[in-house]
């Protein structure tokens, strides 16, 4: 078959850390929580029981995959409002022990836009540089530890560029001096191990729709005798700490997504990695793109590139109309005028950042895919440039 043929009417999706689809299983394992078992989970009839025995359910597994009791998992609305809730609720309930709190510069921007809403508060932020890899600098975040420094941000791994971040020396830096570990790990739960203990950290966030789970789903881990102030008012839902009627078959969804995630982690890690590397091989041969992050110790299917002197929505246009779905960074701020921020804080020029470009595998991908994908990337790639060349 010729590469024309092949590529006829072909749609590849490299955008899982954007989105992923809801997985077969775990809609099957919704739906009946939409109709036939509608009940509020607060009700004190039989419909209320079973609803609230969906949820309890829900929370026990989410706990045990990430190695934390139920009673420390909050289902929240996904991965924007449990990190919200994590920086305003903890640095307003414990504002007696100290105003001060750090976050790594590559957050996602809800961490980031939750931190400078806490400063218009009064409370101080300081900002813990990254290297050129995008991991944060150790050694920089402990000389911004303070005395009333209450809690450190670090995700698990970045959503732009896939890398995994030294958790477990920034948890011993915080466990030494009695503050407050926090980290989104929106990101690497659906592919890299995650447990609340191991390193240990006081809060974590969950969000389903990364994990082939729903959208408008996920929690907030908060380890039992920590200190939060709620973020969403209302009814006693949430042992009182978050009001708002649960969303059954959301959590339902959620928790079913995560374990099948879990179950699959070793397999899934492996196929992810030698499909990534070998797209970025291709890539990398074919064209002169920068490899941005860190190959080795990052999310296993992502994999970000500057295309030195192209003009990155550019390339996501042609690469979309040639059938390819990629990002220009962070799904949230793709179309939004400035350059991403972790590409910045990592020492790219915003030209360079402007040059960027995700692509993250995912479950339904296969080796013909990365093969499809690389081929049309240079080829794209080349075309740009010869427009430019012809000015
Ligand atoms: N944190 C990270 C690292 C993310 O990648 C995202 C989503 O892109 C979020 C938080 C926000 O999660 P949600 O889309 O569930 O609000």
């Amino acid at each position: 078959m010729s590469a024309e043929t092949l590529r006829a009417g072909r749609r590849v999706y490299l955008d899982h850390a954007a989105t992923t689809p809801v997985e077969a299983r775990v809609l099957a394992a919704m739906l009946p929580y939409f109709s036939e078992k509608f009940g509020n989970p607060n009700s004190p009839h039989a419909f209320g029981r079973e609803a609230v025995t969906a949820v309890d359910d829900a929370r026990d597994t989410v706990a045990a995959c990430i190695g934390a009791k139920a009673n420390e998992v909050y289902f929240t609305s996904g991965g924007t409002e449990a990190d919200n809730w994590a920086l305003a609720g903890i640095m307003r309930a414990n504002a007696e022990r100290g105003r001060h709190f750090i976050v790594s510069a590559v957050e996602h921007h809800a961490v980031l836009e939750a931190a400078r809403a806490l400063c218009k508060e009064g409370f101080a932020c300081s900002v813990a540089p990254v290297d050129g890899a995008g991991r944060v600098d150790v050694a920089a975040l402990k000389g911004l530890l303070r005395p009333d420094t209450v809690l450190v941000c670090l995700m698990a791994a970045n959503n732009e560029v896939g890398t995994v971040q030294p958790l477990a020396e920034v948890s011993a830096l915080c466990r030494e001096r009695g503050i407050l570990l926090f980290s989104d790990a929106v990101q690497a739960a659906g592919t890299l191990p995650v447990n609340v203990n191991s390193p240990r950290v006081d809060l974590l966030s969950l969000s389903s729709h990364k994990l082939y789970g729903p959208k408008g789903a996920g929690a907030l881990y908060v380890r039992s005798g920590v200190k939060i102030a709620p973020l969403l008012l209302g009814g006693r839902q949430e042992r009182g700490r978050r009001g708002g009627t649960v969303n059954v078959p959301a959590c339902v969804g959620f928790a079913g997504a995560l374990r099948l995630c879990a179950a699959e982690r070793e397999q899934e890690h492996a196929r992810l990695f030698a499909l990534r590397e070998r797209f970025a091989r291709q890539v990398l041969a074919g064209t002169d793109a920068l490899r941005n992050g860190d190959a080795k110790h990052s999310l296993p299917g992502v994999v970000s590139f500057t295309f030195d002197g192209t003009d990155g929505e550019a390339v996501l246009y042609a690469l979309d109309l040639a059938g390819v779905a990629a990002s220009g960074g962070a799904a949230c701020s793709s179309g939004a005028p400035e350059p991403s921020h972790v590409l910045l804080a990592m020492g790219r020029s915003e030209a360079q950042a402007r040059a960027s470009v995700r692509f993250s595998f995912g479950r339904e991908n296969t080796e013909e895919d990365a093969d499809f994908v690389a081929e049309t990337v240079i080829q794209t790639i080349q075309k740009l440039r010869a427009r430019r060349a012809e000015g």
